[in-house]
């Protein structure tokens, strides 16, 4: 065996010292690091050759005087936190631990990584950390750093990396095409936006691969389900606790927008309550808002949160299609939620709440019912102003045919006034009274809006769309409002109404927006969405508004369309993380060219599926996440009105059967 330690006194004497590069600390750190440790059995006799080296995954062990290059124009000194990217054997992380204080080296190959965390342990190095992962990005959460090595060659210096650095620190970093010659650049921060970029001369390196650099071989060919399969995480049973977990990543936003691809499918809304339940229970979200609405979810929300019924109270989700909210799915999670609740105080219980707006009825009577209680004259006052729109609560769409033929909307002026006066009496949503104020504001507003909704039905759908989604949003926007600046959503409504509108066919050929738009436009990443979809299975669903609810067969998804590009990728049940910069660069290009998407509502009509139910849009900007279940099982409706009773009301109460 040959005497490394004297081939190592060698190396540091000849090929570092008499180049030039003499500092004290910097030479003293090369001589205790065994280079033998750190590459393949092979050619640990050549490990002080003044040279590269191969090592595994095709990758290669710098030359010593390039690491010395590199760390001498980083300027390394002890008390420093640096940041090496492509770790590749640790050779270069060792040494430079030995003279900073804090290293965290990224390696990208999962293998080398292993490898290299453990020779620093086997040597006793307890101060260099190995992360695997894409490091051109950097690690923005343990930033800033004094220094950043960069040991692969990239196409730029990127501007998240340069963020990373100190005030003062310096980036070291090849560029250059994989086989061209590159050159090393040093590039020191003054300030907070100044940098200055100096050359260092030719180098050459393996190339740096990831989102901010070049792109792996291997992607650049492999075709879109084969992506989507690398990417997807596969997802646990949905009674599994792990299954809320995987969720954990979006906990930080103060909206969570979970869709659904259709209105009957038991798998979305078991597993929006398993997301909905980890996020409440140890995220603090408190709102559950819902695409039902005001006056019915408001029902739910008494049960839920242990407060008395309303006088005069109806059941709850009793017009078509019952079974969107009246199922037992929906059942459980609400029974749970009413647990959950059981013993906390007022501002700890999460509460739910309904966004829509065609129960044009309920509202009014639940406008009055609260003034009765406090302020009988302002009661009268409601009572008249209503009485415009009573004769039209059973069949609203009749008063929108009547406004046209009259050119007006004879009950618009006493409803905009109702509203206006009911956020007069606007209060602290800290107490419990505010509970009743939220519920009656938000069914005037619903009134007022359901009065011209009705009206626009008849001038074109988008219009109409455009104010229930809009009603939506503001909705959605007045809880979180009155529940204070700490409060946070989760929202469950249809892949149509929580993905971003702008990037589908909605947004771009019909001007139709929706919440998920408007939540996007102004609380940005604050707000998630997360859209979900299947191939084949069963639905609940209807062959016509207010016909029977049947269970269908729903056909498998259309060759091309995201679905069967999700089929394809062979996962039964999966997360894709769509976030920008979370998402293999290859994937999320492979995934933003356009592609039907399908869209199943309360209706469904197989026989004409491709022009009822899909249409076009961009998955990676219309979701910040895609949930997958291959195959999808039809809601249970809740039993009838017979076998609850025989049961005893109390148990279904709140859907009050
Ligand atoms: N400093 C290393 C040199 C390794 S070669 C040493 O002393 O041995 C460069 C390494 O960068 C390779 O292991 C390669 O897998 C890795 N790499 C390439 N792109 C990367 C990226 N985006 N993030 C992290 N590592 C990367």
């Amino acid at each position: 065996m040959p005497d490394f330690a004297a081939l190592r006194e060698e190396m540091v004497a000849r090929q570092i010292a008499r180049r030039g590069i003499t500092g004290r600390r910097l030479l003293d750190a090369f001589r205790e690091v065994p280079r033998e440790e750190f590459v393949p059995e092979s050619v640990r006799d050549l490990a002080y050759e003044d040279g590269p080296l191969p090592i595994e995954a095709e990758q290669t062990i710098s030359q010593p005087y390039i690491v010395a290059l590199m760390i001498d124009a980083a300027g390394l000194a002890p008390g420093d936190k640096l940041l090496e990217i492509g770790a590749g054997s640790g050779y270069a992380a060792a040494v430079m631990s030995r003279i900073a204080d804090e290293v965290v080296a990224i390696e990208r190959r999962p293998e080398l990584a292993r490898l290299a965390r453990a020779r620093m342990a086997r040597l006793g190095y307890d101060n260099v950390r190995i992360v695997e992962g894409d490091g051109s990005i950097g690690l923005p959460g343990e930033a800033p750093f004094e220094a950043i090595l960069v040991a692969a060659s990239g196409s730029h210096v990127p501007d998240v990396l340069r963020a990373q650095l100190a005030t003062g620190g310096v980036l070291v970093m090849p560029l250059g095409a994989p086989d061209a010659l590159q050159k090393l650049v040093k590039v020191t921060r003054r300030s907070a936006d100044e940098y200055e970029e100096e050359d260092l001369g030719p180098v050459r390196f393996v190339p740096l691969i990831g989102r901010e650099g070049w792109r792996a071989p291997d992607e650049i060919t492999a075709p879109l389900p084969e992506l989507i399969r690398r990417a997807a995480e596969p997802l646990p049973d949905l009674d599994d606790p792990g299954f809320g977990e995987m969720f954990d990543r979006f906990a930080a936003a103060r909206l969570v927008l979970l869709g659904e691809a259709s209105h009957g499918t038991s798998e979305f809304y078991r597993a929006r309550a398993a997301i909905t339940r980890r996020l409440i229970e140890h995220h603090g979200f408190s709102i559950v808002a819902v695409e039902a609405d005001w006056p019915d979810a408001a029902n739910v929300d008494r049960c839920v949160r242990h407060r008395p019924k309303r006088e005069g109270e109806e059941a709850s989700f009793e017009r078509f299609p019952t079974w969107m909210w009246r199922n037992t799915d929906v059942d459980a999670f609400v029974r749970w939620l009413r647990r959950y609740n059981q013993g906390r105080a007022h501002e700890e219980m999460a509460g739910f709440y309904g966004l829509d707006l065609y129960n044009l009825g309920g509202s009014m009577r639940a406008v009055i019912d609260y003034l009765e209680g406090v302020d009988p004259e302002a009661a009268k006052v409601a009572r008249r102003r209503y009485g415009c729109l009573e004769p039209w609560s059973r069949d609203p769409a009749a008063y929108g045919r009547m406004a046209v033929t009259e050119g007006y909307g004879r009950c618009e002026v006493g409803v905009t006034r109702m509203l206006k006066d009911m956020m007069a009496r606007r209060m602290e949503c800290a107490r419990p009274e505010c509970d009743e104020w939220l519920d009656a504001a938000a069914n005037a507003r619903l009134v007022r809006n359901a009065e011209e909704y009705y009206r626009v039905m008849y001038q074109g759908s988008a219009e109409s769309w455009n104010l229930r989604d809009t009603h939506m949003y503001e909705t959605l926007c007045q809880i979180l409002e009155a529940k204070g600046p700490a409060a946070r959503a989760i929202v469950w409504a249809h892949n149509s109404h929580i993905g971003n509108a702008a990037f589908t066919e909605m947004g771009r050929e019909r001007e139709e927006l929706n919440i998920g738009q408007l939540v996007k436009e102004r609380f940005g990443e604050q707000a998630r969405l997360i859209g979900f979809g299947t191939h084949t299975g069963t639905v609940a669903a209807a062959d016509d508004w207010d016909a029977p609810m049947q269970v269908k067969a729903v056909r498998p998804s259309l060759p091309d369309s995201y679905e069967r590009m999700s089929h394809d990728a062979g996962v039964p049940a999966f997360l894709l993380d769509l976030r920008h910069g979370v998402t293999e660069r290859a994937l999320e290009e492979a995934l933003t060219t356009p592609r039907l998407e399908r869209f199943i509502g309360v209706i469904y009509r197989p026989e004409t599926e491709r022009w009822s139910h899909y249409a076009e849009a961009v998955l990676p900007n219309q979701f910040d996440a895609w949930v997958w279940f291959d195959e999808t099982r039809a809601v249970t409706p809740l039993a009838g009105e017979h076998e609850a009773e025989a049961k005893g009301a109390e148990e279904t109460y709140p859907f009050g059967l």
